[in-house]
Protein backbone atom coordinates (compact mmCIF):
# COMPACT_ATOMS: atom_id res chain seq x y z
CA UNK A 1 0.00 0.00 0.00
CA UNK A 2 1.38 3.06 -1.36
CA UNK A 3 1.76 5.81 1.79
CA UNK A 4 -0.70 7.91 0.21
CA UNK A 5 -3.59 5.76 0.11
CA UNK A 6 -2.27 4.19 3.14
CA UNK A 7 -3.25 7.73 4.34
CA UNK A 8 -1.94 10.56 7.02
CA UNK A 9 -2.37 9.01 10.61
CA UNK A 10 -0.09 5.91 10.32
CA UNK A 11 2.41 7.84 8.90
CA UNK A 12 2.52 10.21 10.83
CA UNK A 13 1.90 8.11 14.11
CA UNK A 14 5.17 6.39 12.98
CA UNK A 15 7.01 9.27 12.25
CA UNK A 16 6.30 10.67 16.08
CA UNK A 17 7.50 6.93 17.41
CA UNK A 18 10.63 7.14 15.13
CA UNK A 19 11.29 10.50 16.96
CA UNK A 20 11.58 11.61 13.13
CA UNK A 21 10.13 15.07 14.37
CA UNK A 22 8.35 16.14 17.68
CA UNK A 23 4.73 16.70 17.96
CA UNK A 24 5.76 20.29 19.11
CA UNK A 25 7.47 20.97 15.64
CA UNK A 26 4.84 19.23 13.57
CA UNK A 27 2.02 21.19 15.35
CA UNK A 28 3.96 24.48 14.86
CA UNK A 29 4.24 23.57 10.86
CA UNK A 30 0.49 23.10 11.09
CA UNK A 31 0.06 26.41 12.78
CA UNK A 32 2.31 28.53 10.80
CA UNK A 33 0.68 26.72 7.30
CA UNK A 34 -2.39 27.92 9.04
CA UNK A 35 -1.87 31.41 9.43
CA UNK A 36 -0.29 31.42 5.42
CA UNK A 37 -3.14 29.41 4.12
CA UNK A 38 -5.79 31.63 2.04
CA UNK A 39 -8.72 29.08 2.30
CA UNK A 40 -10.70 30.59 4.96
CA UNK A 41 -11.00 27.44 6.62
CA UNK A 42 -10.94 28.30 10.70
CA UNK A 43 -13.26 30.44 12.50
CA UNK A 44 -10.56 30.01 15.38
CA UNK A 45 -7.27 28.84 16.07
CA UNK A 46 -6.52 27.20 19.67
CA UNK A 47 -2.81 27.57 19.81
CA UNK A 48 -1.77 27.57 23.47
CA UNK A 49 -4.18 24.49 23.65
CA UNK A 50 -2.54 22.61 20.86
CA UNK A 51 1.11 23.82 22.13
CA UNK A 52 0.41 21.82 25.91
CA UNK A 53 -1.21 19.00 24.47
CA UNK A 54 1.94 18.49 22.01
CA UNK A 55 4.53 19.50 24.32
CA UNK A 56 2.50 16.50 26.52
CA UNK A 57 2.53 14.10 23.87
CA UNK A 58 6.32 14.36 23.36
CA UNK A 59 6.82 13.90 26.78
CA UNK A 60 4.71 10.64 26.97
CA UNK A 61 7.12 9.68 23.54
CA UNK A 62 10.39 10.29 25.16
CA UNK A 63 9.68 8.86 28.68
CA UNK A 64 9.34 5.70 26.75
CA UNK A 65 5.26 5.27 27.45
CA UNK A 66 2.76 3.78 25.34
CA UNK A 67 0.30 6.29 23.46
CA UNK A 68 -2.54 5.82 20.98
CA UNK A 69 -2.63 5.90 17.53
CA UNK A 70 -4.33 9.22 17.38
CA UNK A 71 -1.95 11.00 20.19
CA UNK A 72 -0.07 14.12 18.65
CA UNK A 73 -1.81 14.02 15.41
CA UNK A 74 -3.06 17.71 14.52
CA UNK A 75 -6.88 17.71 14.02
CA UNK A 76 -9.58 20.24 13.92
CA UNK A 77 -13.70 20.39 14.76
CA UNK A 78 -16.30 21.69 13.24
CA UNK A 79 -17.39 25.22 14.95
CA UNK A 80 -20.49 23.69 16.38
CA UNK A 81 -19.26 20.82 18.48
CA UNK A 82 -18.47 22.01 21.80
CA UNK A 83 -15.01 22.46 23.11
CA UNK A 84 -14.61 23.50 27.17
CA UNK A 85 -12.92 27.13 27.31
CA UNK A 86 -12.49 27.22 23.53
CA UNK A 87 -15.10 29.65 21.65
CA UNK A 88 -17.95 27.07 19.79
CA UNK A 89 -19.82 29.66 17.31
CA UNK A 90 -21.95 28.01 14.83
CA UNK A 91 -20.33 30.37 12.40
CA UNK A 92 -22.83 32.69 14.03
CA UNK A 93 -23.05 36.22 15.57
CA UNK A 94 -25.42 34.93 17.85
CA UNK A 95 -23.35 32.90 19.83
CA UNK A 96 -19.71 34.91 19.30
CA UNK A 97 -18.22 34.62 22.61
CA UNK A 98 -19.71 32.01 23.88
CA UNK A 99 -17.25 29.21 25.22
CA UNK A 100 -19.01 25.92 26.62
CA UNK A 101 -18.18 24.78 29.74
CA UNK A 102 -18.18 20.74 28.56
CA UNK A 103 -16.64 19.26 25.92
CA UNK A 104 -18.73 17.01 23.09
CA UNK A 105 -18.55 13.27 23.78
CA UNK A 106 -16.75 12.92 20.41
CA UNK A 107 -13.87 15.41 20.95
CA UNK A 108 -13.24 14.56 24.79
CA UNK A 109 -12.56 10.63 23.62
CA UNK A 110 -10.00 11.68 20.76
CA UNK A 111 -8.70 14.60 23.45
CA UNK A 112 -8.31 11.83 26.11
CA UNK A 113 -6.10 9.83 23.59
CA UNK A 114 -3.87 12.89 23.01
CA UNK A 115 -5.32 14.44 20.14
CA UNK A 116 -4.01 17.94 19.14
CA UNK A 117 -6.54 20.57 18.69
CA UNK A 118 -5.66 23.24 16.34
CA UNK A 119 -8.72 25.45 16.27
CA UNK A 120 -12.24 24.94 15.27
CA UNK A 121 -13.61 24.95 11.32
CA UNK A 122 -15.69 27.40 9.04
CA UNK A 123 -19.57 26.15 8.19
CA UNK A 124 -22.65 27.13 7.44
CA UNK A 125 -24.09 29.31 9.97
CA UNK A 126 -25.65 26.27 12.23
CA UNK A 127 -24.51 23.79 9.50
CA UNK A 128 -27.94 25.00 7.53
CA UNK A 129 -26.16 24.90 3.78
CA UNK A 130 -24.32 23.34 1.36
CA UNK A 131 -21.99 26.03 -0.18
CA UNK A 132 -19.89 27.01 3.50
CA UNK A 133 -21.36 31.14 2.47
CA UNK A 134 -24.07 30.79 5.11
CA UNK A 135 -20.89 31.40 7.78
CA UNK A 136 -20.98 34.66 9.65
CA UNK A 137 -16.94 35.12 8.55
CA UNK A 138 -17.54 34.57 4.59
CA UNK A 139 -17.08 30.91 3.10
CA UNK A 140 -14.18 28.74 2.84
CA UNK A 141 -12.20 28.33 -0.38
CA UNK A 142 -12.07 25.37 -2.27
CA UNK A 143 -8.22 24.20 -2.28
CA UNK A 144 -8.42 22.85 -5.87
CA UNK A 145 -9.49 26.16 -7.38
CA UNK A 146 -10.57 29.11 -4.57
CA UNK A 147 -12.76 30.70 -6.86
CA UNK A 148 -15.35 27.67 -6.38
CA UNK A 149 -17.31 26.38 -2.27
CA UNK A 150 -15.95 23.87 -0.63
CA UNK A 151 -19.57 22.62 -0.14
CA UNK A 152 -21.19 23.07 3.55
CA UNK A 153 -21.93 22.59 6.17
CA UNK A 154 -18.44 21.20 7.46
CA UNK A 155 -16.65 23.45 4.73
CA UNK A 156 -14.18 24.64 6.82
CA UNK A 157 -13.41 20.86 7.52
CA UNK A 158 -12.55 19.49 4.29
CA UNK A 159 -11.07 22.28 3.11
CA UNK A 160 -8.39 21.90 5.60
CA UNK A 161 -7.90 18.56 5.18
CA UNK A 162 -7.63 18.53 1.55
CA UNK A 163 -5.45 21.63 2.02
CA UNK A 164 -2.99 19.77 4.53
CA UNK A 165 -3.86 22.58 7.25
CA UNK A 166 -5.05 19.60 9.30
CA UNK A 167 -4.72 15.91 9.66
CA UNK A 168 -7.89 14.96 9.92
CA UNK A 169 -11.60 16.87 11.03
CA UNK A 170 -14.34 15.88 12.63
CA UNK A 171 -18.12 17.34 10.82
CA UNK A 172 -21.46 17.12 11.38
CA UNK A 173 -23.87 15.42 8.85
CA UNK A 174 -27.44 16.32 8.76
CA UNK A 175 -28.48 16.03 5.13
CA UNK A 176 -24.96 16.09 3.55
CA UNK A 177 -22.93 18.33 5.71
CA UNK A 178 -20.15 15.43 5.86
CA UNK A 179 -20.34 13.38 2.73
CA UNK A 180 -20.74 16.44 0.25
CA UNK A 181 -17.95 18.94 1.14
CA UNK A 182 -15.50 15.81 1.31
CA UNK A 183 -17.03 15.13 -2.26
CA UNK A 184 -16.06 18.96 -3.79
CA UNK A 185 -12.59 18.69 -1.84
CA UNK A 186 -11.76 15.39 -3.09
CA UNK A 187 -11.77 13.61 0.61
CA UNK A 188 -13.33 11.25 2.64
CA UNK A 189 -16.46 11.97 4.34
CA UNK A 190 -18.02 9.04 6.52
CA UNK A 191 -21.52 9.97 7.42
CA UNK A 192 -22.18 7.27 10.89
CA UNK A 193 -25.30 5.14 11.30
CA UNK A 194 -27.74 7.59 13.76
CA UNK A 195 -26.78 6.55 17.27
CA UNK A 196 -23.63 5.37 16.53
CA UNK A 197 -21.25 8.85 16.94
CA UNK A 198 -22.59 10.43 20.69
CA UNK A 199 -24.30 13.80 19.56
CA UNK A 200 -23.81 15.23 23.07
CA UNK A 201 -22.11 18.29 22.95
CA UNK A 202 -23.09 18.61 19.16
CA UNK A 203 -25.09 21.78 18.70
CA UNK A 204 -28.27 20.36 17.19
CA UNK A 205 -29.61 21.07 14.13
CA UNK A 206 -32.01 18.84 13.50
CA UNK A 207 -31.42 16.08 16.39
CA UNK A 208 -33.31 13.46 14.61
CA UNK A 209 -30.87 13.51 11.74
CA UNK A 210 -27.38 15.10 13.07
CA UNK A 211 -24.27 13.18 13.54
CA UNK A 212 -20.96 13.49 14.04
CA UNK A 213 -18.08 11.99 11.50
CA UNK A 214 -14.53 12.35 10.06
CA UNK A 215 -13.58 13.97 6.91
CA UNK A 216 -10.12 12.33 6.24
CA UNK A 217 -7.51 11.50 2.73
CA UNK A 218 -8.32 7.85 2.96
CA UNK A 219 -10.80 5.26 4.26
CA UNK A 220 -8.01 4.10 6.03
CA UNK A 221 -8.00 6.60 8.19
CA UNK A 222 -11.95 7.66 8.67
CA UNK A 223 -11.84 3.79 9.93
CA UNK A 224 -9.43 4.49 12.73
CA UNK A 225 -11.43 8.10 13.83
CA UNK A 226 -14.29 5.80 13.75
CA UNK A 227 -13.38 3.20 16.04
CA UNK A 228 -12.13 6.00 18.21
CA UNK A 229 -15.55 8.02 18.29
CA UNK A 230 -18.19 5.40 18.22
CA UNK A 231 -19.66 3.58 20.62
CA UNK A 232 -22.14 3.71 23.82
CA UNK A 233 -22.55 6.87 25.58
CA UNK A 234 -24.95 7.24 28.75
CA UNK A 235 -25.17 11.22 27.69
CA UNK A 236 -26.91 10.64 24.86
CA UNK A 237 -30.30 8.72 24.93
CA UNK A 238 -30.07 8.07 21.36
CA UNK A 239 -26.87 6.17 21.53
CA UNK A 240 -27.04 2.53 20.56
CA UNK A 241 -25.47 0.27 23.97
CA UNK A 242 -24.80 -2.44 22.08
CA UNK A 243 -22.60 -1.42 19.09
CA UNK A 244 -18.70 -2.13 19.82
CA UNK A 245 -17.36 -1.24 15.91
CA UNK A 246 -13.74 -2.82 14.72
CA UNK A 247 -13.95 -1.51 11.43
CA UNK A 248 -9.93 -0.73 11.00
CA UNK A 249 -10.02 -4.92 11.26
CA UNK A 250 -12.53 -5.41 8.81
CA UNK A 251 -10.26 -3.57 6.22
CA UNK A 252 -8.38 -6.47 4.96
CA UNK A 253 -11.65 -8.48 4.05
CA UNK A 254 -12.39 -9.88 0.60
CA UNK A 255 -15.48 -8.23 -1.13
CA UNK A 256 -15.79 -11.15 -3.42
CA UNK A 257 -19.68 -11.72 -3.96
CA UNK A 258 -20.77 -8.41 -2.43
CA UNK A 259 -23.98 -7.22 -3.76
CA UNK A 260 -23.67 -3.56 -5.11
CA UNK A 261 -27.32 -2.19 -5.73
CA UNK A 262 -27.75 0.82 -8.33
CA UNK A 263 -30.41 2.61 -7.70
CA UNK A 264 -31.53 4.15 -10.56
CA UNK A 265 -33.31 7.46 -9.41
CA UNK A 266 -29.66 8.96 -8.19
CA UNK A 267 -28.66 8.94 -11.36
CA UNK A 268 -31.56 11.05 -12.48
CA UNK A 269 -30.35 14.74 -13.91
CA UNK A 270 -26.78 14.47 -12.44
CA UNK A 271 -24.30 15.55 -14.94
CA UNK A 272 -22.71 13.65 -17.49
CA UNK A 273 -18.75 14.38 -15.93
CA UNK A 274 -20.01 13.22 -12.45
CA UNK A 275 -21.82 10.00 -14.05
CA UNK A 276 -19.16 8.66 -15.77
CA UNK A 277 -15.89 8.09 -13.15
CA UNK A 278 -18.87 5.95 -11.32
CA UNK A 279 -19.29 4.11 -13.82
CA UNK A 280 -15.79 3.50 -14.11
CA UNK A 281 -15.83 2.32 -10.34
CA UNK A 282 -18.86 -0.52 -10.82
CA UNK A 283 -16.29 -2.10 -13.53
CA UNK A 284 -13.26 -1.71 -11.01
CA UNK A 285 -15.61 -3.42 -8.38
CA UNK A 286 -16.66 -5.85 -10.80
CA UNK A 287 -12.99 -7.10 -11.49
CA UNK A 288 -12.86 -7.34 -7.52
CA UNK A 289 -15.16 -9.63 -7.75
CA UNK A 290 -18.83 -7.93 -6.87
CA UNK A 291 -21.73 -8.40 -8.39
CA UNK A 292 -23.35 -4.97 -10.05
CA UNK A 293 -27.48 -5.27 -10.24
CA UNK A 294 -28.97 -1.87 -10.91
CA UNK A 295 -32.81 -1.61 -9.66
CA UNK A 296 -35.56 0.94 -9.07
CA UNK A 297 -35.96 2.85 -5.62
CA UNK A 298 -38.87 4.81 -6.46
CA UNK A 299 -39.43 6.39 -2.45
CA UNK A 300 -35.88 8.55 -3.09
CA UNK A 301 -37.74 11.20 -4.71
CA UNK A 302 -40.21 12.23 -1.61
CA UNK A 303 -37.06 12.57 0.22
CA UNK A 304 -36.03 15.86 -0.12
CA UNK A 305 -39.50 17.59 0.58
CA UNK A 306 -39.88 15.38 4.00
CA UNK A 307 -36.43 16.02 4.77
CA UNK A 308 -36.14 19.79 4.07
CA UNK A 309 -40.22 20.19 6.46
CA UNK A 310 -38.97 17.87 9.24
CA UNK A 311 -35.03 18.96 9.34
CA UNK A 312 -36.92 22.62 10.24
CA UNK A 313 -39.11 21.88 11.97
CA UNK A 314 -36.72 20.53 14.53
CA UNK A 315 -34.56 23.40 13.94
CA UNK A 316 -37.16 26.06 15.10
CA UNK A 317 -37.63 24.21 18.28
CA UNK A 318 -34.01 23.12 18.89
CA UNK A 319 -33.20 27.29 17.71
CA UNK A 320 -35.60 28.60 20.48
CA UNK A 321 -32.88 28.70 23.11
CA UNK A 322 -30.52 31.47 21.55
CA UNK A 323 -32.17 34.23 22.94
CA UNK A 324 -29.76 37.07 24.42
CA UNK A 325 -30.54 35.16 28.36
CA UNK A 326 -27.77 33.12 28.30
CA UNK A 327 -25.19 32.47 25.32
CA UNK A 328 -23.15 34.90 23.13
CA UNK A 329 -24.39 37.84 21.50
CA UNK A 330 -27.38 40.50 22.95
CA UNK A 331 -28.69 43.73 21.53
CA UNK A 332 -27.37 46.63 23.08
CA UNK A 333 -31.10 48.63 23.39
CA UNK A 334 -34.18 47.38 24.47
CA UNK A 335 -36.80 48.21 26.37
CA UNK A 336 -37.81 45.28 27.92
CA UNK A 337 -37.07 41.54 27.83
CA UNK A 338 -39.72 40.96 24.59
CA UNK A 339 -37.64 43.60 22.52
CA UNK A 340 -34.47 42.19 23.87
CA UNK A 341 -35.24 38.68 22.59
CA UNK A 342 -36.46 40.03 19.44
CA UNK A 343 -34.47 41.90 18.56
CA UNK A 344 -31.39 39.38 19.44
CA UNK A 345 -32.34 37.29 17.16
CA UNK A 346 -33.01 39.23 14.80
CA UNK A 347 -29.61 40.88 14.20
CA UNK A 348 -28.07 37.71 16.21
CA UNK A 349 -29.33 34.77 12.98
CA UNK A 350 -28.64 35.61 9.30
CA UNK A 351 -31.01 34.94 6.78
CA UNK A 352 -30.97 31.36 5.84
CA UNK A 353 -31.44 30.35 9.60
CA UNK A 354 -33.92 32.47 9.96
CA UNK A 355 -36.11 31.52 6.61
CA UNK A 356 -35.55 27.88 8.11
CA UNK A 357 -37.23 28.78 11.74
CA UNK A 358 -40.15 30.54 9.93
CA UNK A 359 -40.31 27.76 7.39
CA UNK A 360 -40.15 24.95 10.59
CA UNK A 361 -42.92 27.02 12.81
CA UNK A 362 -45.34 27.40 9.92
CA UNK A 363 -45.45 23.89 9.45
CA UNK A 364 -45.61 23.05 13.19
CA UNK A 365 -48.20 25.87 13.28
CA UNK A 366 -52.15 24.09 14.09
CA UNK A 367 -53.79 23.74 11.15
CA UNK A 368 -50.59 22.90 9.33
CA UNK A 369 -49.05 20.33 11.03
CA UNK A 370 -51.76 17.63 9.71
CA UNK A 371 -51.18 18.60 6.15
CA UNK A 372 -47.07 19.25 6.48
CA UNK A 373 -45.48 17.97 9.48
CA UNK A 374 -47.39 14.58 9.98
CA UNK A 375 -47.72 13.74 6.30
CA UNK A 376 -43.63 13.89 6.45
CA UNK A 377 -43.44 11.65 9.16
CA UNK A 378 -45.39 9.44 7.35
CA UNK A 379 -43.83 9.43 4.46
CA UNK A 380 -40.48 8.93 6.38
CA UNK A 381 -41.32 5.70 7.33
CA UNK A 382 -42.24 4.55 3.94
CA UNK A 383 -38.65 5.51 2.43
CA UNK A 384 -37.42 4.11 5.65
CA UNK A 385 -39.04 0.80 4.32
CA UNK A 386 -37.87 1.08 0.95
CA UNK A 387 -34.23 1.25 1.76
CA UNK A 388 -34.95 -2.07 4.52
CA UNK A 389 -35.97 -3.52 1.40
CA UNK A 390 -33.44 -2.80 -0.58
CA UNK A 391 -30.61 -4.27 2.08
CA UNK A 392 -32.30 -7.21 2.48
CA UNK A 393 -31.09 -7.21 -1.61
CA UNK A 394 -27.97 -6.05 -1.12
CA UNK A 395 -25.38 -4.99 0.80
CA UNK A 396 -23.99 -1.96 -0.15
CA UNK A 397 -25.97 0.56 -2.73
CA UNK A 398 -24.01 2.74 -4.93
CA UNK A 399 -24.42 6.46 -5.89
CA UNK A 400 -23.40 9.84 -7.03
CA UNK A 401 -23.30 12.41 -4.25
CA UNK A 402 -23.91 15.45 -5.73
CA UNK A 403 -25.48 15.94 -8.98
CA UNK A 404 -22.55 18.33 -9.64
CA UNK A 405 -19.20 19.25 -8.78
CA UNK A 406 -18.37 22.29 -6.62
CA UNK A 407 -20.38 25.28 -7.58
CA UNK A 408 -18.80 28.34 -8.05
CA UNK A 409 -18.44 30.92 -5.34
CA UNK A 410 -20.74 33.94 -4.24
CA UNK A 411 -23.17 32.66 -7.06
CA UNK A 412 -26.34 34.25 -6.83
CA UNK A 413 -29.85 32.13 -6.07
CA UNK A 414 -32.96 33.25 -7.67
CA UNK A 415 -34.82 31.07 -4.83
CA UNK A 416 -33.68 29.10 -2.13
CA UNK A 417 -35.25 25.71 -3.59
CA UNK A 418 -32.38 26.42 -5.95
CA UNK A 419 -29.53 25.26 -3.73
CA UNK A 420 -31.60 22.94 -1.64
CA UNK A 421 -31.92 20.41 -4.55
CA UNK A 422 -28.50 19.88 -5.05
CA UNK A 423 -28.91 17.84 -1.85
CA UNK A 424 -30.86 15.01 -3.52
CA UNK A 425 -28.35 12.55 -3.20
CA UNK A 426 -27.34 12.96 0.52
CA UNK A 427 -30.41 13.88 2.45
CA UNK A 428 -31.81 9.90 1.90
CA UNK A 429 -29.19 8.68 4.14
CA UNK A 430 -29.96 10.72 7.08
CA UNK A 431 -33.66 10.66 6.86
CA UNK A 432 -33.46 7.07 7.02
CA UNK A 433 -30.59 6.86 9.55
CA UNK A 434 -28.17 4.79 7.89
CA UNK A 435 -24.26 5.34 6.83
CA UNK A 436 -22.72 6.68 3.59
CA UNK A 437 -19.32 7.22 3.24
CA UNK A 438 -18.39 9.95 -0.43
CA UNK A 439 -14.95 8.52 -2.04
CA UNK A 440 -13.37 10.55 -4.24
CA UNK A 441 -13.43 8.74 -7.64
CA UNK A 442 -12.23 11.30 -10.16
CA UNK A 443 -12.22 15.28 -11.28
CA UNK A 444 -13.99 16.88 -13.91
CA UNK A 445 -12.83 19.04 -16.94
CA UNK A 446 -12.39 21.70 -14.92
CA UNK A 447 -10.06 20.14 -12.06
CA UNK A 448 -12.69 19.81 -9.55
CA UNK A 449 -13.09 16.86 -7.50
CA UNK A 450 -15.89 13.91 -7.91
CA UNK A 451 -16.89 12.03 -5.07
CA UNK A 452 -19.19 8.52 -5.20
CA UNK A 453 -21.01 7.56 -2.10
CA UNK A 454 -21.62 3.92 -0.37
CA UNK A 455 -24.52 3.25 1.56
CA UNK A 456 -24.78 0.61 4.07
CA UNK A 457 -27.63 -0.74 6.23
CA UNK A 458 -27.90 0.52 9.54
CA UNK A 459 -24.42 -0.32 11.86
CA UNK A 460 -22.44 -1.57 8.68
CA UNK A 461 -19.81 1.18 9.18
CA UNK A 462 -17.12 -1.43 9.07
CA UNK A 463 -18.64 -2.44 5.79
CA UNK A 464 -18.69 0.53 3.83
CA UNK A 465 -15.59 1.38 4.70
CA UNK A 466 -13.72 -1.75 3.88
CA UNK A 467 -16.19 -1.13 0.64
CA UNK A 468 -14.38 1.79 -0.04
CA UNK A 469 -10.90 1.36 0.90
CA UNK A 470 -10.63 -1.59 -1.74
CA UNK A 471 -11.65 0.76 -4.74
CA UNK A 472 -8.90 3.58 -3.20
CA UNK A 473 -6.26 0.45 -3.24
CA UNK A 474 -7.44 -0.87 -6.48
CA UNK A 475 -7.16 2.11 -8.73
CA UNK A 476 -4.41 4.28 -9.06
CA UNK A 477 -6.26 7.17 -8.22
CA UNK A 478 -4.19 10.21 -6.35
CA UNK A 479 -7.34 11.50 -4.25
CA UNK A 480 -5.31 14.74 -2.89
CA UNK A 481 -3.97 16.96 -5.87
CA UNK A 482 -3.45 19.30 -3.17
CA UNK A 483 -0.04 18.06 -2.09
CA UNK A 484 1.89 20.97 -2.61
CA UNK A 485 -0.10 22.53 -0.22
CA UNK A 486 -0.21 23.22 3.60
CA UNK A 487 2.21 20.95 5.61
CA UNK A 488 4.34 18.27 3.48
CA UNK A 489 5.53 15.63 5.05
N1 LIG B 1 -27.48 21.08 3.06
C1 LIG B 1 -28.32 20.47 4.02
C2 LIG B 1 -29.07 21.52 4.81
O1 LIG B 1 -28.83 22.65 4.62
C3 LIG B 1 -27.52 19.59 4.94
C4 LIG B 1 -26.81 20.32 5.98
C5 LIG B 1 -26.17 19.41 7.02
O2 LIG B 1 -25.97 18.22 6.79
N2 LIG B 1 -25.88 19.98 8.17
O3 LIG B 1 -29.90 21.21 5.61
Amino acid sequence: MSAQKRGIIKRVNSMLAKKEISCKELTQKYLDEIKKSELNAYISLSEDEAMASAENVDKKISSGEEVDVLAGIPMTLKDNISTSGIETTCASKILRGYRPIYDASAWKTLKDKGAVLLGKTNMDEFAMGSSCENSCIGGAKNPHNTGYVTGGSSGGGASAVAGNIAAYALGSDTGGSIRQPASFCGIVGLKPTYGSVSRYGLIAYGSGFDQIGPLTQTAEDASIIFDAIAGYDPMDSTSNPNYEPNSYESLNNDIKGLKIGIPKEYYDGVDEEVRKPIEEAMKVYESLGAKIEHFSLPEVKYTLPVYYILVCAEAASNLARFDGVRYGYRTEHYKDINEMMCKTRSEGFGAEVKRRILLGNYVLSSGYYDAYYKKAQNLRKVIMSAFYEAFKKYDVLLTPVSPTTAFPANKSYSNPQEIYLADICTVPVNTVGIPGISVPCGFDSKGLPIGMQILGDKFSESKILNVAHKYEIATDYVNNKCLDMGVRL
